[in-house]
């Protein structure tokens, strides 16, 4: 039974009435977690929650809200396109939808070859990508698909058989057959890619288990050996695409070019809409062998168009790189901090010990919110829009927060 069980996710949850709302979240919502605060209103990079308390945003809603809270193009894009045509079905073409598809194109430096499916988030999108790489062994008579140890692909069925975590998977089974994982290594590509394998799927760098980078050469390395025996590359983008790490695509930081890439998070700043982009000529579709009634609505990728337009327009990614490399060194040498990792504004701070957890609730405490992805490992994903008075109050509220943390257990101080 979990009637009346007491929600105790991560530490106090703030919020007016806080057992009022807890308390209805508890009756009325599925028991997977989430009720940290009742937020009721953003701007920029802050957010308010029902009591009227102000917090810093850093999460981003986990690499989503590029351009902030409420930004002015974001609000514009939903009233207009609202007010023009919001949805007509995938038995329809829209201009909205034939702009973002050529613009994906264009920023991906990808050829008119090139074909662009819209998803509504990362895991549909992945499932996308998994039925291409499903067509490709079906053509082929090749069988497995492999993905990453550590890796982080999504919650549905299918993009959960590429997500090796035991307690996201356990409780599924049986998951999709003919799924391995290998160690992000190079040696573990040059023992395991071979011409069984119909795809590999790899993130440029692992959000979710905490910001990890490939090791240098992978990316270059897993493309050489993927295209040497027949297999398909399928870089799933949906944290690092839309210029998270200060590239519009993380994939081209290596000078290498996909046979798929997918995104969602940030594509719409917080608009729900995933893509899948095929590179050459993988696009092994055709008429009924896939769709999606919502994905690639005129009113998501009218959002989508802005949203990469003001990207481009307000030259955010220089942005991102450079306040990404300010944050970085911001928070060197603080309390508890053994180093950063990631790039842009992506970014994994490790601690010398697994507080993450009270770090993050001591930093929710006062008004700063992070999360921590691993026991040892704060992530952080502000808009692009940050400034200097972003990364001071930034820099100012987490370093309490770690102060706080360290004083609470002498030994973790040391
Ligand atoms: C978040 C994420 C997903 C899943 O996206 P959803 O929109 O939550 O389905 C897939 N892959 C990566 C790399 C992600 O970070």
């Amino acid at each position: 039974m979990t009637t009346g069980q007491t929600v105790t996710t991560g530490a106090a949850a703030t919020g007016s009435g806080a057992a009022t709302w807890q308390r209805d979240a508890s009756r009325d919502l599925l028991n997977v977690g989430g009720r940290l605060a009742l937020l009721v209103r953003g701007e920029g990079s802050h957010v308010w929650d029902a009591d009227g308390t102000r917090y810093l945003d850093f999460l981003g809603g986990i690499a989503v809200n590029c351009l902030g809270h409420a930004h002015p193009v974001f609000v514009a894009a939903v009233a207009s396109q609202a007010q023009t045509l919001a949805h007509v079905s995938n038995y329809f073409a829209t201009p909205p939808q034939l702009e973002l598809a050529a613009r994906l194109k264009r920023l991906a430096g990808a050829g008119d070859d090139a074909h662009v499916f819209f998803a509504n988030s990362g895991s549909e999108a992945n499932e996308t990508a998994i039925k291409l790489a499903r067509l490709h062994a079906n053509q082929t008579g090749k069988r497995m698909i492999l993905s990453l140890e550590h890796a982080f692909h999504g919650r549905t069925l299918g993009s959960l058989s590429l997500t090796p975590k035991p307690l996201y998977q356990d409780a599924f089974r049986p998951l999709l057959p003919d799924v391995g994982y290998i160690e992000p290594t190079i040696s573990a590509l040059e023992a395991d890619v071979d011409d069984t394998v119909a795809a590999l799927f790899v993130e440029p760098i692992q959000g979710e288990a905490g910001v990890v980078p490939l090791p240098d050469g992978f990316l270059r390395r897993a493309r050489e050996l993927t295209a040497a025996h027949g297999a398909l590359l399928i870089v799933d983008e949906v944290q690092t695409g839309v210029g998270r790490t200060g590239s519009w695509f993380a994939f081209q930081r290596e000078g290498i070019v996909p046979d798929a890439m997918t995104l969602a998070k940030g594509i719409a700043a917080g608009f729900p809409l995933g893509a899948m982009i095929t590179f050459g000529d993988h696009d092994l579709f055709y008429p009924g062998t896939h769709n999606s009634t919502f994905g690639g609505n005129p009113l998501a990728t009218a959002v989508g168009n802005a949203v990469l337009a003001e990207i481009e327009d307000a030259d955010l990614l220089a942005n991102v790189t450079a306040r990404g490399a300010q944050l970085r060194a911001a928070v060197e040498g603080l309390p508890l901090v053994a180093g950063t990792r990631g790039e842009g504004l992506l970014i994994g701070i490790m601690l010398t010990a697994s507080v993450a957890g009270a770090v993050r609730a001591a930093a929710q405490e006062r008004g700063l919110i992070i999360n921590a992805p691993t026991d040892d490992v704060i992530r952080i994903a502000p808009a692009y829009t940050i400034g200097d008075a972003e990364i001071d109050e930034f820099t100012t509220l987490f370093a309490a927060a770690l102060s706080a943390v360290a004083a609470s257990d002498p030994k973790e101080a040391a």
